[in-house]
């Protein structure tokens, strides 16, 4: 047994020599002068999204804890990119996983698990995944459990975490000490580490969270209710939980912004226009929470930087949030909310997208 964990850290260590950080990309926008954006793509990822970073501590945390066996299945509950990720890591460990995710996850994300060898549990209500996901552990399978354990799992205080790598590249920018990170809820295992890691290096630096109006976070957080669920459904997959996940910790978190989803799906076109490729509906929702923050600064007269996430990449969404047809059907027509971002990008002042 104890050889074994000591031969699958081998294996994660290996792989992590193998990876390299991500890019922190810069923009500038007309309506913006004095104000840099910096956004970290975390699409770059072997397995597309933040959720690789999170995938490899949560089978860290599995192992060093002695829970997770030689040969014993794994599952996890997810809306797609932890699967994903999770289904990698397996792969790479000879294990066998299985995710539990909503039917309504994009076809690809699901093709993409199953490549890498994984099954797919599909439950109709995305509300029923932790349930059916402690059904599996119940018939023996280690749970991964992103939702419990991503908090805990990830390093807050080093080891390049996502907080740590971006500080780090900021060192050589004109604002090294960003005014804000904005970064969206899923596990809130981002926020937390982001958040706790501002104040160990005892940074000014605000964290906004920016989630789908609506969302159980963003109730919960006005009013410090942990009980919160959310209000509507969002299209915007890895964030707008639909209660408040254990991960998400309030007290880190200085101010939140409610997107609704087709500002997100106007942030996440502007976005391909800015970069020249595309990314998903939650880095949409982010685009929209830094200009949110930027007019607040410019009003102000203030100058600085503002930071924030590509969390995963647009081909995961053809079919969905890139497919016209897709999202006439569900009455989400995104022009309107996309001239109001431009009018905003171009004159700095807020525009309702
Ligand atoms: C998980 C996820 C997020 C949110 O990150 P957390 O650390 O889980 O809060 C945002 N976007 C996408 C695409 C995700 O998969």
């Amino acid at each position: 047994m104890r050889g074994w964990i000591a031969q699958s850290l081998a294996h994660l260590r290996q792989e992590a020599a193998r990876s390299a950080d991500t890019h922190l990309l810069k923009l500038t926008f007309p309506g913006f002068p004095g104000i840099d954006f910096y956004f970290k793509d975390e699409a770059a990822h072997p397995t597309g999204s933040l959720k690789h970073r999170l995938a490899r501590s949560l089978y860290l945390y599995a192992l060093c804890n002695g829970r997770l066996r030689p040969g014993q299945p794994v599952v996890d509950a997810s809306s797609g990119s932890t699967a994903i990720s999770e289904a990698w890591f397996a792969r790479l460990l000879g294990l066998q996983f299985t995710a539990v995710m909503p039917a309504c996850t994009a076809p690809r994300k699901i093709a993409d698990v199953q490549a890498l060898g994984g099954h797919c549990d599909l439950v109709e209500d995305p509300a029923q995944v932790y349930e059916r996901a402690a059904w599996h552990a119940a018939q023996g399978a280690c749970h991964l459990d992103q939702f419990g354990l991503a908090e805990r799992a990830t390093d807050w205080r080093g080891n390049n975490n996502i907080a740590e790598s971006i500080i780090g590249q900021l060192a050589g920018e004109p604002h090294p000490e960003p005014t804000w990170i904005v970064c969206g809820a899923g596990t809130g295992g981002t926020s937390a580490t982001i958040g706790r890691y501002l104040r160990y290096r005892s940074l000014r630096t605000g964290l906004c969270v920016a989630d789908p109006q609506g969302s159980a976070f963003i109730h919960g957080w006005r009013e410090r209710d942990r009980a919160a669920t959310c209000s509507s459904s969002t299209v915007i997959e890895g964030i707008g939980r639909p209660r408040v996940e254990p991960g998400f910790l309030f007290d880190v978190v200085d101010e939140v912004v409610d997107v609704p989803d087709k500002a997100s799906i106007a942030g996440m076109r502007l976005l391909e226009e800015h970069l020249g490729r595309r990314y998903g509906g939650s880095s949409g929702t982010n685009l929209v929470g830094c200009l949110r923050l930027a007019t607040r600064m410019r009003a102000q007269g203030k100058t600085g930087s503002i930071v924030s996430l590509l969390c995963d990449p647009g081909e995961r969404y053809d079919r969905t949030l890139y497919d016209q047809a897709w999202l006439a059907q569900r009455g989400l027509d995104a022009s309107g909310a996309e001239a109001a971002l431009r009018a905003t990008l171009g004159s700095g002042e807020w525009h309702e997208p």
